[in-house]
């Protein structure tokens, strides 16, 4: 039976999630992190990771990930598949219940809970989700070779997600709502350089239709405007790439958040406004949202994790 008491309990597996069970194993905290829906986070279904150090060839985000867990594991932080439901905030240590129905009681808790893809709104979206919808390209662009996708939005993760579906689709369009890309340059020369893909700016999507799967978009061009245009465009499938919302479901009413839903620091720190509730990663970090500064937010917790518990004893 594995132990259910622990000094610091891990929620998440992304870059935060691992690199504080990285820092808190070493310490001797003995962390148990649980994984989560989607283990190893969201940089288990990106493609090539150009830019996190230690990498000069670049490497694929399954990989990076594996290799972090490793890293964790080899200081012996307890991995385990699962989801964390709810933690009762009445008393500390907090006891936390999992999926399955088994409690764990911690005296420290790491949310490194990530973001997840956001969607429009539209109803279309959710008639059409596993038939043509997608937030995930590098999941489901396999499915389009040789095929005419759209990809909605105009930063770095659609011009990623555009740049890997036009090496499959036959064509690709990406659909902005304003006049520019709000991509880094390089990606928008890339996307700009790809013969395959059509920026469609100053448009949004109306409503898809299809008699069983996708086949179309309805579109406004100049929205409001006296230039306005509806059209449609043919295509097989629609990715959503217009960014991602934190998963705060398990701390809200109990962590302050922010304005946009992000758990709120407590100064230059990782704490909470709870004692002994630390966060890490995309769910406290509105703006830098990478893989590195998450990892480097894993290392903070860990180490507030550290001096919080040295400072009780
Ligand atoms: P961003 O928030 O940067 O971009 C979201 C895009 O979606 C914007 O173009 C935005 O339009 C558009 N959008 C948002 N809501 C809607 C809507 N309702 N309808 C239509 N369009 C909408 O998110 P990303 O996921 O692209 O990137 C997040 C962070 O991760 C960024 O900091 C980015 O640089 C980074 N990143 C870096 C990568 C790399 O370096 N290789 C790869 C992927 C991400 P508008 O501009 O009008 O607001």
């Amino acid at each position: 039976m594995s132990e259910n008491k622990t000094k610091c309990l891990i929620i998440g597996s992304g870059p935060a999630g691992y690199t504080a069970a990285i820092y808190t194993s070493r310490a001797n905290l003995s962390p148990i992190l649980y994984e989560g829906l989607q283990p190893g986070g969201q940089l288990t279904i990106t493609t090539e990771v150009e830019n996190f150090p230690g990498y000069p060839e670049g490497v694929t985000g399954p990989q990076l990930m594996e290799d972090l867990r490793r890293q964790a594991e080899r200081f012996g932080a307890d991995m385990r598949t699962g989801i964390v439901k709810s933690i009762d905030f009445s008393n500390r240590p907090y006891v936390v219940t999992i999926d399955d129905g088994s409690t764990v009681v911690a005296d420290t808790i790491i949310v490194a809970t990530g973001a997840s893809a956001k969607y429009l709104g539209l109803p279309d979206e959710q008639k059409y989700n596993g038939l043509g919808v997608s937030a995930c390209a590098t999941c489901d662009g396999f499915f389009y070779r040789k095929k005419t996708v759209a990809v909605v939005g105009g930063g770095d993760t659609a011009c990623e997600e555009a740049l890997y579906l036009s090496n499959l689709a036959a064509k690709v369009y990406m659909i902005v709502r304003k006049d520019h890309l709000r991509a880094s340059q390089v990606m928008q020369k890339r996307v700009f350089d790809k013969e395959n893909i059509e920026v469609l700016f100053n448009t949004n999507t109306v409503g898809l239709f299809g008699e069983e799967f996708v086949e179309g978009a309805h579109l406004v061009e100049n929205k409001g405007t006296e230039n306005e245009r509806l059209f449609d465009i043919a295509i097989d499938g629609f990715f959503l790439a217009i960014g991602h919302k934190p998963n705060t479901d398990i701390v809200r009413g109990h962590v302050n958040l922010d304005e946009t839903g992000y758990i709120k620091l407590e100064g230059p720190t990782s704490a909470t406004n709870i004692p002994g509730i630390f966060a890490a990663g995309d769910v406290a970090d509105p703006r830098y949202r990478q893989a590195i500064s998450a990892a480097g937010m894993g290392c903070r917790a860990a180490l507030d994790v550290e001096k919080f518990l040295a400072e009780q004893e």
